[in-house]
């Protein structure tokens, strides 16, 4: 993007300060009316009317990038929200396109370490456990096994064989045939790249990618973590759709009956790449009722929800900073009077870790099937 790209879109947002939040009266209590975390947790300039007027600062040359500037940048979690209910009204500030290009154009000096490794990572995967998946009959398609649709091994599942072993069960209790580069694994990108301003890297794993999917006569890619999907969904030229392990479950819940599962109500955190960047915000909710839990939503939820706070590589950045944003949400959680949040990604599940109140317990979906199909942990390895 030239300066005078990045200048034109700046120059859209004439800081109403709408994004700031819902408005008071669509929320019974105003305290959880505001949305963006960096904004609400801090002040002016970081909201996002603030960092559009730095976009327009540094496109027009009056401002320099130092250390501050940063500050504020890497304060953002790109959560999406502000780019969202712009996008709502009578203009469209592409608030998400500017804040990813501030990344890119951010001096290397000032760009955190933490988010530069991502880079490594995706375009050689670590050592994996991929081969857990072999264990529940999933088919290697790195080799001569064929599958119409696999499964996508990002950075959060490439390495963890509980995770793995408990997806593992769960496609092989469906009865569905699914397939994953197990031996020759896929880069297993996700939004650790554009957080740390490296779309051409990702463009480039994409890519490659995208010449494996066809090469192998690919036809659907099921997802775990949401910030491979949306990244996915967002750069993927292969035509190949690319949908979130909760389809999956949804369609699992309908065909064959869990065992009931001994929770009182809970309360579901929308991820910002599931909902937001992927539009996906019926089948985890699908996946709770078919397991017969009883709901209780948060005010913020689907397009309104806020962001858990690891989002933007905060989680790696400034995990204290992280903890407060979680904070925020915490509050939420408990007005609902639902002791289990139940997340669909495992940084959302990570942040929320931290400052959680001690009577309440956090799940992850999957973790949540595995266990309603009878999974007791015993069957990773065999
Ligand atoms: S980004 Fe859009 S909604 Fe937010 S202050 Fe600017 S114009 Fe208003
Ligand atoms: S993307 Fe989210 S955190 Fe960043 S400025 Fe917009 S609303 Fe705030």
């Amino acid at each position: 993007m030239t300066k005078q790209e990045l200048l034109d879109k700046a120059l859209s947002c004439n800081r109403c300060g709408t994004c700031r939040g819902v408005t008071q009266d669509a929320v019974p209590n105003a305290d959880f009316s505001t949305q963006c975390p960096s904004g609400m947790t801090l002040f002016g300039e970081y909201e996002p009317a603030g960092l559009m007027y730095i976009a327009r600062g540094i496109a027009q040359g009056d401002l320099q990038w130092n250390k501050d500037l940063a500050k504020v940048l890497y304060s953002c979690t790109l959560c999406g929200y502000c780019d969202d209910l712009c996008s709502r009204g009578y203009r469209h500030t592409p608030a998400v396109t500017i804040l990813e290009e501030l990344r890119k154009i951010v001096p290397q000096e000032l760009k955190p370490r933490s988010l530069q490794k991502a880079a490594a990572a995706a375009e050689v995967p670590k050592q994996h456990k991929l081969a857990v998946l072999k264990n529940y009959g999933v088919i290697d398609v790195s080799g001569s096994g064929t599958a119409d649709t696999i499964l996508f091994a990002d950075t959060t599942l490439i390495a963890n064989s509980s995770k793995l072993s408990e997806i593992g069960f769960l496609i092989k209790t469906s009865g569905r045939k699914l397939g994953c580069f197990i031996d020759e694994p896929l880069p297993p990108v996700e939004q650790a790249l554009i957080n740390g301003g490296q779309q051409d890297v990702l463009e480039r794993c994409v890519a490659r990618i995208d010449r494996r999917l066809k090469q192998k006569g690919i036809k659907k890619v099921v997802c775990y973590n949401p910030e491979s999907l949306s990244v996915l969904k967002r750069f993927s030229r292969s035509g190949v759709p690319f949908v979130s392990i909760t389809q999956l479950y949804a369609e699992m819940l309908k065909k064959k009956s869990p065992k009931k599962l001994k929770l009182s109500a809970v309360t579901y955190q929308d991820p910002c790449h599931l909902g937001r960047y992927a539009q996906e915000y019926s089948a985890p909710r699908q996946v709770i009722a078919g397991l017969g839990l009883t709901l209780k939503e948060m005010w913020r939820s689907r397009n309104n929800s806020l962001c858990c706070g690891a989002g933007g590589g905060m989680l790696a950045v400034n995990p204290q900073l992280a903890k407060r944003y979680a904070a925020n949400r915490w509050e939420e959680v408990s007005a609902t009077g639902a002791k289990t949040l139940i997340t669909a990604c495992p940084y959302c599940n990570a942040n929320f870790r931290q400052g959680k109140p001690k009577d309440s317990k956090i799940m992850d979906l999957t973790s949540l099937m595995a266990q309603a199909y009878g999974y007791t942990g015993k069957e990773a390895g065999k």
